[in-house]
């Protein structure tokens, strides 16, 4: 062949295959191992040089970085994306595994999981068919059964992975929507939509409740309007007498009731309702049952305190939060019902994916019980966990996370400087700082003051929250390896920028 003609075939080649070595697969092996061992030295740095929870940096300084970057130019080397990544995010990333990040539901992870990770979008299965997932869904389905088990539910039970606890919350409520309609009023909703009826219909929460549950309302077209808000009592539980009230004066109007959501740990005080009275009222009223345990899943983990969520058992479904305490990388989540009938509320079948004769035939699909499709192997990370450290080591995780919460408390409470609301039966605490004896200050402001410092330091970060209009500071305590000592040390970095606000105004 002449030279002519053989250049003209390796530029055709090169036009119709470009950058053939960065797709992954066994000739570009080497690739692969470059690109993954940039990416771990990148982690390991993130390790090594964050000395704190947060750089402290605004929006404004952060965006301005971004403005020079065309994202049309692919000329660039893995180390100078790793590099440029690092000042766009990983230097100034949130550290959720550094012991003074005490502010929202964000866990440490586990090493076992994060070697999954890498498994997980390597080989990339989609978890909604066996045929594209194969060994991936009977993998889940053990996990779904393992957590089935430890909720104490039997053989009848079912359960999928989601993307998180609003998705399984917004689960729960589809199901005690259709499963009422179609039990109790006759009407197909997945069918035919709506019926006139369904603007009636009311939910039932405490009002220390996850807003996820308003939101799937609204989703789900019943309307915010439909979500039932209970008080909760001193130590901000449903108030299960309250709850009877409620649903008996929603029937005297004329509307309703679906659906009680009790909340087995609360986002804010880390609280369980208590499950077994709501139970008897489900019982007692039709209601559909859902436990919204996205954050008191943890008790399930240790026998010492694992009689906290009892109860959980008597539910028709429950949210699990497995990126929330079970210290999984987001995002890890299941959604468990009782009884795997209740899936076929929502199923739907596809010629091209998961036709009816599948399941004549026994092949597991799994989007049959899912309301996403394509969907990540998110369980294999769990996998890993259980096999490595077991349910016993997350379990002694917990236990030390609560005990650390409790000494807080203790901490909180005998420290004149500081209102504490709440005893938490997770690792929440709500608190102010009031050190103003002559009341001549707006504790709000303070407290505002004294979260905003905190961030711009970045030395230690606590949540916010307003509890009856009311700001308040907030610990999530998740790290095991958080010591009273570090809750000391942000103590007592509060009481200086609380101080200090006093000093200056
Ligand atoms: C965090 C949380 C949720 C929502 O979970 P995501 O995983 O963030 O979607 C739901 N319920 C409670 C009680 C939570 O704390």
């Amino acid at each position: 062949m002449n030279t002519v003609i053989t250049e003209k075939l390796v530029s055709e080649k090169e036009s119709l295959f470009p950058n053939l070595e960065s797709l992954f697969c066994d000739i570009n092996i080497h690739e692969y191992q470059k690109a993954v061992n940039k990416a771990q030295e990148s982690v390991i740095s993130f390790l090594e040089d964050t000395h704190k929870p947060f750089s402290g940096i605004s929006p404004r300084e952060l965006r301005k970085q971004f403005e020079n970057i065309n994202l049309n130019d692919p000329s660039h080397t893995y180390e100078e994306v790793f590099e440029e990544v690092k000042e766009l995010y990983t230097q100034h990333a949130i550290a959720f595994h550094h012991p003074k990040y005490v502010a929202h539901l964000n866990c440490p992870i586990v090493i076992p999981a994060i070697a999954a990770e890498m498994l997980i979008s390597s080989i990339n299965s989609s978890l909604d068919t066996w045929d594209q997932s194969a060994g991936g869904t009977l993998i889940e389905q053990k996990l779904i059964e393992w957590t089935s088990n430890e909720i104490g539910f039997d053989n009848l039970s079912d359960g999928i992975f989601t993307s998180g606890g609003s998705q399984s919350n917004l689960m729960g409520m589809l199901l005690a929507r259709d499963h009422y309609s179609l039990k109790y009023l006759n009407h197909n909703i997945k069918k035919d939509g709506l019926s006139k009826d369904a603007h009636r219909f009311r939910i039932f929460v405490s009002d220390a409740a996850h807003f996820s549950i308003q939101k799937s309302a609204s989703i789900l077209g019943l309307g915010e309007q439909a979500v039932v808000k209970i008080k909760t009592d001193r130590s901000f539980r449903m108030n299960s007498v309250l709850l009877e009230d409620a649903v008996r004066k929603e029937i005297e109007n004329g509307n309703i009731p679906i659906a009680v959501v009790a909340t087995a740990g609360t986002t804010d005080f880390g609280n369980v309702d208590p499950m077994i009275n709501i139970a008897g009222i489900a019982k007692k009223y039709n209601l559909w049952f859902h436990v919204d345990a996205a954050y008191g899943c943890a008790l399930l983990l240790t026998d010492k305190y694992r009689h906290l969520i009892k109860g959980i058992e008597d539910a028709d479904s429950v949210t699990v939060d497995y990126h929330k305490s079970f210290f999984q990388p987001v995002s890890s989540s299941g959604f468990i019902v009782r009884d795997k009938k209740y899936f076929g509320l929502i199923t739907h079948y596809a010629d091209y994916l998961n036709p009816k004769d599948h399941d004549e035939n026994e092949i597991p699909n799994q989007v049959n019980k899912s309301i996403q499709t394509t969907r990540r192997f998110d369980a294999l990370k769990l996998w890993f966990t259980l096999r490595i450290i077991g349910k016993k080591g997350l379990g002694g995780y917990i236990e030390r996370i609560i005990h650390t919460a409790k000494e807080a408390a203790v901490l909180l409470e005998n420290d004149p400087n500081f209102e504490l609301l709440n005893r938490s039966d997770l690792s929440a605490l709500v608190f102010r700082y009031s050190a103003d004896p002559f009341k001549t200050f707006d504790l709000n402001r303070i407290n505002t003051y004294i979260k905003s410092q905190l961030y711009k330091n970045g030395n230690a970060l606590v949540a916010g929250t307003k509890v009856n209009g009311q700001f308040y500071l907030k610990f999530t305590i998740l790290n095991p390896l958080t010591t009273v000592e570090d809750i000391k040390s942000i103590v007592k970095t509060i009481k200086k920028h609380g101080n200090e606000y006093i000093e200056v105004n």
